[in-house]
């Protein structure tokens, strides 16, 4: 690999998310991105199956969130809301309102999705303090979840491969129940909730909310359950008064099929985190929203005044590429789009079921997962350039290579990524062999 100046002044000097500046690992430079396609400094163009971890869901350089953005810049890009509101927000709280479940009616508006995390916990404790239940401090959720990184939310990542275990000290200490196996309805068994009931039935007092990603879990596992988990967590959440915090902020936006996952389970959440696919991948953006009941309980105590206020908080320019997306997204023909892909991903990853490596190949809506026995650390020094020239932007992490490409990619373009990941299979056997 040709080494510029930029990736010798990166090396040097820049952090990367999740690695290290002493051992840097390896770095490509970008240059521009038009559709699916990430064009490098040497020229060669990549198709991406990552869509920018799960946002760029109608691809790069969209013309009408192009034209959003310069519109909007050339209005206000910025202006404090304390004591201020704009068009764009104003436009993007009605959107969210009228397209999440009826029961949401409020919104705050945060810079990422970590930042709403925080801001859902921040309201599930209030909310218990206001009315003078000041011990329901705790959060309860399942193994394997991600939910961010800021100090709030990694306490209730997965406590073991949650990638922050060495804050394990200054983190709250909150309850785990073992993550759902059951993967689809028909195959529910009783038994998957059993840990969960106990620890709420044993803890409620003590408990203000359960926060869950739901039925896709993203960063901690790529793991898949089945809606039914869902809607027993509602119910035991209603019969032991706690809160339900779904994190959508990976699945929001129709990534599973639906616009939000939790239309497939028919229940209702009283927090809800969304950000990612947002803005489309072009701006950081992210949201909290709540119910009536919340922001009610939380008045309870007279002055409702929730304690958060990002300098940064609806951004104009965030909130009009938004808004645009989500007109975007809501005219196109998604749900055939991420079905399309759904049934493209299932014809053309489980063949790779076969392969010995292989332990598990799942599909659900626009996502597809390789999982395999190993774990492909051992394998960095070379995967990572070998599946760029593969013509391809895949990054396995564990043992875990996924793609959850834009919606918008062309058939052809599918079958390059699923190939890849096939000849990545074809290296590695040849390796262990
Ligand atoms: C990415 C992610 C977050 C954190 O969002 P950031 O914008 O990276 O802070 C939280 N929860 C889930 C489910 C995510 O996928």
């Amino acid at each position: 690999m040709e080494i510029n100046d930029n990736l010798f002044f990166d090396a040097k000097h820049i952090w990367h998310p999740y690695s290290s500046v002493t051992n840097p690992s390896c770095i490509h430079e970008v240059v521009s991105a038009h559709g699916v396609r990430l064009t490098l400094k040497d020229g060669r163009e990549i198709i991406d199956g990552m869509s920018s971890w799960w946002s760029t869901i109608h691809g790069y350089n969209h013309p009408r969130l192009n034209q959003a953005a310069k519109q909007q810049i050339d209005q206000m890009s910025h202006v404090m809301f304390g004591g201020l509101t704009h068009q764009p927000a104003v436009d993007l709280a009605r959107k969210l309102v009228d397209m999440t479940i009826e029961p949401l009616q409020y919104v705050f508006f945060s810079d990422s999705g970590s930042i709403s995390v925080e801001v859902a916990i921040k309201m599930a404790i209030q909310y218990w303090f206001a009315q003078g239940q000041t011990n329901k401090q705790r959060l309860l959720t399942i193994r394997n979840g991600y939910h961010g990184d800021t100090f709030g939310a990694m306490a209730v990542c997965d406590p073991v491969n949650g990638m922050h275990n060495m804050f394990e000290q200054v983190l709250p200490k909150h309850l785990f129940a073992s993550a759902p196996i059951c993967t689809h309805d028909d195959d529910w068994q009783d038994s998957d909730i059993a840990e969960f009931r106990q620890l709420i039935k044993q803890h409620h007092h003590e408990v203000a909310a359960v926060i869950l990603e739901p039925l896709v879990q993203g960063a901690g596992g790529m793991r898949f359950y089945c809606p039914e988990y869902l809607r027993q967590v509602r119910q035991l959440c209603d019969q032991y008064d706690v809160l339900l915090i779904l994190d959508e902020i990976a699945t929001g936006f129709g990534r599973t099929g639906s616009l939000f996952a939790y239309e497939q389970a028919d229940i209702s959440p009283d927090i809800l985190c969304i950000g990612k696919a947002l803005t489309g991948g072009y701006m950081t953006l992210a949201a909290t929203l709540c119910t009536e009941k919340i922001t009610q309980g939380i008045g309870a105590d007279g002055s409702g005044v929730l304690m958060h206020g990002p300098t940064f908080m609806a951004n104009p320019l965030a909130c009009r590429v938004a808004c645009e997306s989500i007109d975007l997204l809501l005219e196109s023909n998604w749900q055939q789009q991420v079905k399309g892909i759904e049934q493209q991903l299932i014809t053309e990853l489980k063949p790779y079921q076969n392969n010995e490596l292989v332990n598990n190949i799942r599909v659900k809506g626009a996502i597809g997962v390789v999982e395999l026995h190993a774990p492909l650390d051992k394998q960095m020094d070379w995967l990572p350039a070998y599946i760029i020239d593969q013509g391809v932007w895949i990054r396995p992490f564990r043992n875990l290579i996924y793609i959850m490409p834009p919606y918008i990619i062309e058939t052809d373009d599918l079958t390059t990524l699923t190939s890849a990941i096939g000849q990545v299979l074809q290296k590695l056997n040849l390796k262990y062999v």
